[in-house]
């Protein structure tokens, strides 16, 4: 007996593995008190979690990505950011504190949004903003905000007005008119459609002013409306869409995609875009955690790549999961997108099909967008080049090169000014982006000095979305 005790007392205690893999750490915040706490993280079943430890609410697990080797590539493609002529903050407290721009900022504002008013026509569980109808921007303070961008950018590829419901502001045709401007390539609109789809003379205003609209569409699924929106969203959507394509006014599809909710319509969004010529681009959301409203599961939710895999699983063939590509212009892990060239057979061939991005990641890494630009020019001319040069390789070569060439042609015609050029690249080539803003399980302090999607703030401050939203929204009491 005492031989058994004394053989085992000598055996060295076993030490267990850890199911995943630590792959690194940063700072995230406590989903309860929203304090900055550190966070592992961690790779488990080809997932990337963040492992949280706050001293006063303990731990904390959160899905990041549902596809580690799309993350950690996505940081591959990190780019130098250009900073704003001007900045209104100190750097004193630290990010996300001084947010405002601070001078410590890595990257200008390529997407900046006014909020012009709180007021809504909806009550959706899923809103990020109060909108207990308070407030309406008056015209003086949308004039600051506008010359504020202008001062920190110089010139704007696309000025987003929102809300709340910006059609409910008694100035939105004159704010659109004021902000109507050459340094100011675009101005659009993020709209729930309802005024469209009811009201034929405010459509007919709106083509008028030559703004974009983006209109949220998260399907066509009364009980996904119902639990994202708070209403059946059918017929007026329906309504919305008629209305926009009779008045050519051209629009973003913007879908909040929500797991075992309305990812199944990812699809029918898809094929509206590649079938409307008035449709120009997909803008896909995966849900964040609002301030009240649905919960999201932090373990059980819609990521970037998992976006990549529905979208592709619906496409019927037209996208494969490598067609998407990080967008380098905010840090890469925020943003995925692709382009689709449309070829005078009316076939939509993603553009990664056929050119090396990385190559030509110069024309997007500054931007959201494609603009006219002598970097697209050259970038252009070197795809039809290498198209030319393996000609024969790929059943659709002809069409795509005749396609990039009509595509090339009309932005090198130096008759055409630069809305004319912005039409062409607009209706040759249409884009899905994917954007997953950061909530209290997902925040990651270390991509928001990178962030390029601001708001305009009336005093002249531009707010990361993200930073705004999880910190100052609350204080601003907006
Ligand atoms: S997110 Fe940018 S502006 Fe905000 S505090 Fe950090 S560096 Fe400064
Ligand atoms: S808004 Fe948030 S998710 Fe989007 S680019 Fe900025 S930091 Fe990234």
């Amino acid at each position: 007996m005492s031989q058994v005790v004394s053989q085992a007392s000598t055996r060295p205690p076993r030490r267990n593995r850890r199911p995943h893999t630590y792959i690194g750490s940063t700072t995230s915040v406590c989903p309860v008190c929203r304090s900055l706490v550190p966070a592992k993280v961690l790779c488990q079943d080809g997932r990337v979690y963040f492992d949280k430890f706050c001293p006063a609410h303990g731990g904390s697990k959160a899905l990041v990505e549902e596809d580690v080797g799309y993350y950690l590539e996505a940081v591959r493609y990190a780019q130098p950011g250009s900073v704003p002529l001007t900045v209104s903050m100190p750097a004193r407290g630290g990010c996300p504190h001084d947010c405002g721009l601070c001078p410590r900022h890595e990257q200008h504002c390529c997407h900046p949004i006014i909020e012009i008013t709180n007021r809504c026509n909806l009550d959706c569980p899923i809103c990020m903003a109060d909108h207990a109808g308070k407030f309406d921007m008056p015209e003086p303070a949308f004039r600051r905000c506008v010359e504020h961008l202008l001062g920190a950018e110089g010139s704007l590829e696309n000025l987003t007005l929102s809300g709340g419901e910006p059609t409910l502001h008694p100035q939105l045709l004159d704010f659109i008119a004021l902000a109507t401007r050459p340094e100011i390539a675009r101005v659009s609109l993020v709209t729930n459609g309802l005024r469209i789809a009811q009201d034929a003379a405010f459509c007919d205003a709106l083509a008028r002013s030559g703004a974009y609209v983006i209109l949220q569409f998260d399907g066509l699924d009364a009980a996904a409306d119902c639990a994202l929106r708070g209403r059946d969203l059918v017929a007026i959507r329906q309504q919305a869409l008629a209305q926009l394509e009779a008045h050519s006014i051209p629009c973003q599809l913007l879908f909040v995609a929500a797991r075992h909710v309305n990812e199944h319509q990812l699809g029918q969004a898809l094929d509206l875009l590649l079938q409307k010529p008035f449709i120009l681009s997909l803008a896909v959301q995966p849900l964040a955690d609002a301030r009240e409203g649905i919960a999201v599961d932090p373990l059980d939710r819609l990521t970037v790549s998992g976006t990549i895999r529905a979208l592709a699983r619906q496409s019927r063939g037209v996208l494969r999961a490598d067609d998407f590509f990080p967008l380098p212009c905010p840090d890469p892990r925020c943003v995925s997108l692709t382009y689709l060239l449309g070829t005078a057979q009316g076939e939509w061939v993603p553009i990664p099909r056929f050119a090396d991005i990385r190559r030509h990641l110069t024309m997007l890494a500054e931007s959201a967008t494609i603009a006219p630009s002598q970097e697209l020019e050259d970038s252009l001319h070197e795809i039809v080049s290498d198209l030319w040069s393996t000609a024969g390789e790929c059943p659709r070569n002809e069409r795509v090169v005749s396609a990039v060439r009509r595509l090339f042609e009309g932005l090198a015609d130096r008759a055409k000014d630069g809305a004319a050029q912005r039409r062409v690249l607009e209706t040759s080539a249409k884009s899905i982006f994917i954007h997953h803003y950061m909530d209290r399980h997902t925040f990651d302090l270390a991509r928001v000095p990178k962030c390029c999607h601001q708001y305009s703030l009336p005093d002249g401050r531009l707010m990361p979305i993200c930073t705004y939203n999880l910190f100052h929204r609350s204080r601003e009491g907006s």
